[in-house]
């Protein structure tokens, strides 16, 4: 490492708050699949900033939009309305069939919105103040207390006392389970059609379709978190509508803004009619011009490139060569997920692979301690995904 980068990892572990165990990288610029680090080192990217960069970098089209928006106005408050806002709604409506959208900042914040209308819902409707949230094990929803009760890593809840939603826990694609948790107080069942973060387990059609119609029975709120399995990642533009299970609510986030931070949660007329109304919930920079400028240039480009297709047409060649992986390196015993949303799921700590991998070019995750999580940009080809099998092949024949 040059000096300069290590002076600059060395003031930032100085300044920042230690919640992160980072990468000893400082990274600069990106161009296509690739990123560059300040001393000009290059690596193709499979982690795509945490499932954020669908178009990869440098995406001309996005970053003229976001420019032009820059020279226009960036901000109005919600005491507005603002063009951008009015046609990026309009347009995730089309997209998810969902009835209403409210615009927020990040994933997190997307499902505290979402949590506040299933509970509000239950209260307009019985009038009760405990009313309880089903999640599951293993969930991801964002760090912030509701998102964070309904999170299924109990470590990441542990040290935070009592939590605003009262959860109950159930196992994926375990029906028994969810019904076991269930009880006469659920407001809501929230979880990720393919966990993300908690190790990239795709919800079963079986499940889903028996979970939505227990919700039916008991005018119980679905609540699917597409913040990571959405917005193209999977094949489809959000990962339920390959079934057509459709969700009471839905979040979204990450790739929705290609960088520029923007998180949404849209729901059905009927919650909305008997949820949030004015003065139930809000936000100073949701929804603002510029967040909603780069959603628009999302959506544009995702049309252009038909990123949907795309994904669908090469995530066989990605499975085919993990497939192939696992069964070359004894290191690697399954993979799954979908499109390009997969795991490989290893013998033991994935870290080592991982470091290794980075000193040769290439950014990759883990989604736990076991497992190598595939997030590339939704623009890759049958080339990058080859550069990437290289690699990790590599890194992974040092484990046997
Ligand atoms: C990342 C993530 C979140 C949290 O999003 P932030 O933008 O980090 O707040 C919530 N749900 C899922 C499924 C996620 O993957």
């Amino acid at each position: 490492m040059s000096e300069m980068m290590k002076k600059m990892i060395d003031q930032a572990e100085a300044d920042l708050l230690h919640t992160y165990n980072r990468y000893q990288v400082v990274l600069d610029h990106g161009e296509g699949m690739y990123l560059y680090d300040v001393e000009g080192k290059k690596y193709l990217d499979f982690m795509s900033g945490i499932g954020v960069f669908a178009l990869g970098y440098s995406n001309e089209y996005y970053e003229n939009a976001v420019k032009e928006q820059v020279g226009k106005i960036l901000h109005t408050s919600n005491y507005f309305y603002n063009e951008p806002a009015i046609k990026a709604a309009h347009r995730l409506k089309e997209l998810s069939g969902m009835d209403r959208v409210f615009f927020a900042n990040s994933g997190a914040e997307a499902v505290e919105g979402a949590l506040k209308a299933a509970v509000k819902y239950a209260y307009v409707k019985d009038g009760g103040k405990d009313h309880q949230v089903v999640a599951l094990e293993h969930s991801f929803h964002g760090r912030t207390y509701g998102a964070l009760s309904v999170t299924g890593n109990s470590h990441y809840r542990e040290a935070f006392g009592a939590m605003p939603c009262e959860a109950r826990f159930a196992k994926m694609n375990d029906l028994e389970s969810v019904l076991e948790a269930v009880t006469d107080k659920t407001c809501a069942i929230i979880m990720e059609v393919v966990q993300g973060e908690g190790g990239i387990v795709p919800a079963e059609e079986e499940f889903l379709k028996a979970v939505r119609a227990l919700c039916d029975e008991k005018d119980i709120l679905l609540i699917f978190d597409e913040v990571q399995c959405g917005m193209g990642r999977t094949g489809y533009m959000f990962a339920w509508q390959k079934f057509g299970i459709k969700p009471d609510i839905m979040t979204t986030a990450k790739a929705l803004g290609c960088g520029v931070p923007v998180g949404a949660f849209l729901m059905t007329q009927k919650v909305a009619d008997h949820s949030l109304t004015a003065g139930d919930h809000g936000t100073t920079y949701g929804g603002n011009p510029l967040a909603c400028a780069a959603v628009n240039a999302v959506l544009d480009q995702y049309e252009t490139l038909g990123i949907t297709d795309h994904v669908q047409k090469t995530a066989p060649y990605l499975e085919k060569k993990l497939d192939e992986m696992v069964s070359k390196y004894d290191y690697c015993l399954l993979r799954r997920g979908r499109g390009f949303m997969q795991g490989l799921v290893c013998k033991g700590p994935v870290k080592d692979v991982i470091a290794d991998a980075m000193d040769n070019g290439l950014i990759l995750i883990n989604a736990g301690a076991d497992i190598i999580r595939i997030l590339p940009p939704l623009v890759i080809t049958e080339k990058e995904i080859d550069e990437m099998v290289q690699i990790l092949g590599q890194a992974l024949a040092k484990m046997q």
